[in-house]
This record gives structure tokens, sequence and C-alpha cells, in this order.
């Protein structure tokens, strides 16, 4: 039998992740205690970019995104922009196990959500509603829609994704990652986190990885695959992870010049590789990550290697 490891963002609460772990301890196969993770997160009304609570859109309405990776099938299933589920992680579960697709979005991951049985609820919290009435809802005098997502954007709210990598006591590594992407954001804008590849990767043979911090970085360099690509070629998880974030803080200097983007502007990589190493890393040094295995009684927090150029 092989040690289970849970790796998740540190803002996902230390009860998540023993809960987890007890499940992992138990035979649970990585996939199962990924998704269950990543369904107390999405409830949570006080993580707001994750699920129910989560910043909406600069319209005021909640569009979430999620995916989910098996790395032993290499099955994947995702969905974007969806509105109005209670848990978008399971929803992308389904996607992978009952159609011959990856991803849905909008409108046809709804008609989805709805032929499964998914549970319906409205995302929009009370408490999301007056920060977006407090930071956008005043903002009267754009032109058009385009105009408000650049006013509002000034106004952004921090914002974060939750990453959940699970390896079991077989070895199988699964990876969830669910989120409300980039407060107030043009309608229709999707992240790195339902993008195979982007956001999410994990293949049970090399490693995994999950981001969070502004997707555009991520899909541009296609950073999660990127970074187990790195693996399988044999580089350690360190220097995997200093590469592929030196990669995004490159970029991400480029895009500082390219727009005057004054906010979203970091990105945290998490790995884990075949034999449960882990690591974190960020384009900033502020950054945390958890982790427990099957040996720690409680999350360990960890902070992230800091990559920055210049
Ligand atoms: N990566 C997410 C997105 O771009 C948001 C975040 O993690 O801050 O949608």
């Amino acid at each position: 039998m092989l040690m289970p490891v849970l790796l998740a963002n540190a803002e996902v609460r230390d009860e998540y992740l023993i809960a987890g772990m007890r499940m992992l301890r138990e035979g649970a196969h990585a996939g199962d205690v990924a998704e269950y993770v990543a369904r107390l997160v999405e409830d949570d009304p006080e993580e707001h970019t994750v699920g129910y609570g989560g910043y909406p859109n600069v319209l005021g309405e909640v569009e979430l995104d999620a995916s989910f990776m098996d790395g032993t099938t290499l099955q994947a299933g995702a969905v974007a922009a969806l509105k109005g589920f209670r848990h978008p992680i399971s929803v992308a579960r389904e996607v992978m196990r009952r159609l011959p697709h990856v991803l849905l979005v909008g409108e046809g991951a709804a008609r989805f959500a709805r032929e499964i049985g998914a549970e319906p609820r409205e995302m929009l919290s009370p408490e999301a509603r007056r920060a977006w009435q407090e930071h956008v809802g005043m903002l009267r005098d754009a032109p058009d829609t385009i105009a408000l997502t650049w006013q509002a954007w000034r106004h952004a709210r921090g914002h974060d994704t939750m990453n959940v990598i699970a390896r079991d006591m077989h070895g199988n590594l699964c990876t969830a990652v669910s989120t409300s992407g980039v407060a107030w954001k043009y309608p229709g804008r999707v992240g790195d986190s339902p993008l195979i590849g982007a956001g999410n990767y994990c293949d049970s043979r090399y490693g995994a990885a999950t981001c969070m911090g502004l997707g555009e970085a991520a899909m541009r360099l296609a950073a999660a695959a990127q970074a187990v690509t790195l693996l399988r070629l044999g580089w350690s998880l360190v220097a995997a992870g200093v590469e592929v974030t030196r990669q995004l803080a490159q970029l991400l200097g480029r895009s500082r010049a390219e727009h005057p983007m004054r906010v979203a502007d970091w990105v945290r990589v998490l790995i884990m590789d075949a034999q449960g190493n882990v690591g974190g890393f960020a384009t900033r040094d502020d950054l945390c990550y958890k982790v427990i295995t099957a040996e720690t009684a409680t999350p360990l927090t960890q902070r992230v290697m800091c990559v920055s150029v210049g």
C-alpha cells in the first residue's frame, strides 16, 4: 500500500482535508476524495471564489468553472460558465462519465446538469451581491460591457480557485479544480480552471499540477500540462515548478505592459509527483498551500517557492 496524500490551496479549511484524508486512509479512491473535498468548498459561503458565495461576473451573475481529471485513465470532465447549480465539480465529473466529451459550457452545461438531476441553487449569496453592488453596481457611465469590465477590474477583489490533488493508497492521482473565476469578469469569460492542460492536468504515472491566479496566463502557457510534461521528461518536482512559474512570471510582466492590469496578476501552481511529493510555486511570495498525509493528524501549511523575474 502506498502513502495517501492530499494537497490543496491554503484557503481550503483543515477540517475538509482531515475528512478527505480519513476517506483515503479507509481506502477510498482518489477521485471520490477530490470530489468530496471540492463539494465541501463549493458549499462554503465564506469562500468567495468558489461555488456558492463566489463573486459574480460584471453583470452580477455567478458563472462557475470546474474540472476533474483521473490521472490513471486520463479521463477528464469539465464545465464552464455554468449558472445555477450547487456542485459544478460533480457536474464536471459526470460529463466525464456520461458523455463522449470533456467540456460543456453555458447553456449546454446547464442542460446537462438538469438532465442528470444535479441540484439547482441560486449561487449568488447576499454578501456576494452586496460586494458586487458596492464595486460594480455604482459604475453607471460605461458605454458598453467591455468598458464596464475594464472599470470594474480596477476595483477587483482578491480571487482564487480551489485546487485539490489526491493520491490514494493504490497510487491513483486525481485532481479537482473549481472556481467562480475572476470577480467582475466579462460574461462568458472562461479561465484556466476548466481547461484540461491549462489549470488542471493529472497523470498517475508522472504527477499532477493545478493552477490558480490569473487564468489568462496559465492558459497561454498550458501551465499544468507543461509541469506534468517536465515530470514525464525526468525533471525533479522543484525544477519543473520553478521552470513553469518562471515562464508565468515573464508572461505576467509582459501582460502588465500590454494592459493596464492592476489586479489579478499572479499565478500559483501546485504540483504532486507520482511518489506523493508535493510543492507549491507562485509569482508572489505570500501564498501558501496545505498538505496532509496518512501520517499527519492535521494539514501542514507551507509557503510557496516564489519565482519572480526582475
Ligand atoms: N484561475 C482562476 C481564473 O482565472 C481564478 C483564480 O484562481 O484567481 O478563472
